[in-house]
């Protein structure tokens, strides 16, 4: 984009170029900072020197019931030299700029939702519109879902990853794998579909707002959002231009945690890759293979195949709009912390007006979860692949069915897809086992299918905007940046975002 003479680089592009180099930097790591090079640095236990900062444990000595001036004062050793001490605080820098960026985006996704959505409700003033909405929002998702899931199983049963892993090195995953998942066995409890349901409806508000229980969220800022249109206009007002106002603060912070987005993109996705062996990838490769083009046909393909005819738009502007909050849900794998930026981008990149954007969203990043439904169903058929089990039209539409099912229940953070993979599991009789065997490459795939998560997401938001003419045009959406950037706004991280 030129501005002032000079040619800036589009964000997306920027968060593009970071993630390139964090993976290139993460395989060097991983490939030439191994154990013998701590050791070489004189530290004997690599993962307790840089959570603990002591290079050597003493035989037999439980540091942790030790105050640090103890440590130092009773084991004055325990310390390491300086390229150690450097190659710690490398680490810990790296981990605080990502986390820092994590931080800052949870910190505005209750906000952004709550200020947004009241604003957006009270402006609606019709009922039956948002009943509306709402029906076809959740119809859409669920549609989505159940699809995602079929795509899973067919791909899965033509391609049979789960004959390409023989009974040595399925064991050794097990050996390798098998404490962490019992973890994550014990840690998944069946959805209620009644208790979660009544769920939505919060006991006190502001604990909703404090735990950040996005459903109840959305429930509240709706409630108070209809309520306002129901009391005097001179009332009401007061408290929506408030809300505008600080919808308006928040979309400024959104903007200013944008722009460490780069970087942060580059320090999550370092830490991932160096510390993944690759060595579990090769073995798994057939079936990360599998799942990956299940995600991509999603992405490229079928969503495309919806929003070009039904929406009106294009592809290339839906991706170029939308690919900061998918880029960013990769390096996160969290469709919950991306949530500010899936709004802003649908916003201000896609042009959906605030009053969907602000209700379809939010639910989308707690109930849909489509990328996470399609790895539930090759995962599922993978494991019973690998343990010789045959699974009929029956058992694998009862996996379409949990698996719909189990990805509702499922968190937008990381990791909770495969915890849910037990129920699905459980549903037709799958060793739970299997979840050992595919744990190594869970947080790759994680990232893979957050970012079909949060396109998805979109995907329907567009669908339902331009159903209810709330769809900006692609002219009007690239006139209103043109005039921002006229403004002098452009020298704001959001006039660069495009
Ligand atoms: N990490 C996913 C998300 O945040 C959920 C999962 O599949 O684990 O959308």
């Amino acid at each position: 984009m030129a501005t002032s003479g000079k040619t800036r680089l589009a964000l997306h592009w920027k968060i593009l170029i970071g993630l390139v180099l964090g993976v290139v930097v993460g395989v060097v790591i991983n490939q030439v900072w191994t154990e013998a090079t701590w050791h070489a640095l004189g530290v004997d236990e690599p993962a307790s020197y840089i959570a603990t900062g002591r290079a050597h444990v003493p035989q037999g000595v439980d540091l942790s019931s030790l105050t640090r001036d103890q440590i130092a004062e009773q084991y004055p050793n325990a310390g390491a030299g300086a390229a150690a001490a450097c190659a710690r605080l490398g680490r810990q820098f790296n981990g605080f700029v990502g986390d820092l960026f994590l931080r800052g985006l949870k910190f505005i996704a209750v906000p952004i939702v709550l200020f947004s959505l009241i604003v957006g409700a009270s402006s609606l003033n019709d009922l039956s519109r948002l009943g509306r909405i709402g029906l076809k929002t959740i119809g859409i998702y669920l549609c989505t879902t159940a699809l995602a899931i079929t795509i899973g199983l067919v791909f899965a049963n033509v391609f049979r990853p789960g004959s390409f892993v023989n009974q040595e090195t399925r064991e050794s995953l097990v050996a390798q794998f098998g404490a962490e998942a019992t973890g994550k066995i014990a840690a998944a409890k069946s959805p209620d579909v009644w208790s979660t349901v009544l769920n939505i409806v919060p006991t006190n508000p502001f604990e909703a707002l404090a735990k950040g229980e996005m459903l109840q969220v959305v429930f509240a800022a709706l409630l108070v959002g209809i309520c306002l249109t129901l009391i005097p206009k001179e009332k009401a007002g007061v408290v929506i231009a408030v809300c505008d106002a600080m919808n308006d603060v928040v979309i400024k912070i959104v903007d200013l945690v944008l722009m460490l987005a780069p970087f942060a993109v580059f320090a999550l996705i370092v830490k991932v890759v160096a510390d993944m062996g690759l060595n579990v990838l090769g073995a798994l490769a057939v079936y990360s293979l599998v799942v990956v083009a299940g995600l991509a046909t999603m992405m490229f393909v079928v969503y495309p195949a919806v929003f070009v005819p039904v929406a009106k738009v294009r592809y290339g502007r839906f991706f170029r709009a939308m690919s900061p909050a998918q880029l960013l849900a990769f390096s996160s794998a969290s469709s919950s912390a991306t949530l500010p930026v899936t709004m802003e981008c649908a916003q201000e990149r896609l042009g959906v007006h605030e009053e969907v954007a602000s209700f379809v969203l939010p639910i989308g990043a707690t109930v849909n979860m489509d990328g996470t439904a399609l790895y539930q169903g090759v995962a599922a058929v993978f494991i019973a692949q690998m343990y010789g089990m045959h699974l009929g039209w029956g058992d694998q539409l009862t996996i379409v069915l949990t698996a719909t099912l189990a990805s509702i229940g499922t968190a937008g953070v990381p990791g909770v897809g495969m915890i849910m993979l037990v129920i699905v599991l459980q549903s037709v009789g799958i060793p739970l086992e299997g979840i050992a065997v595919i744990l190594g490459v869970d947080r790759i795939l994680d990232m893979c299918r957050t970012s079909v998560n949060v396109t998805g997401d979109c995907m329907v938001c567009a669908v339902v905007a331009h159903s209810e003419g709330a769809l900006e045009s692609e002219e009007s959406v690239r006139r209103r940046s043109a005039s921002r950037e006229a403004m002098g706004m452009d020298e704001q991280p959001r006039g660069g975002m495009g």
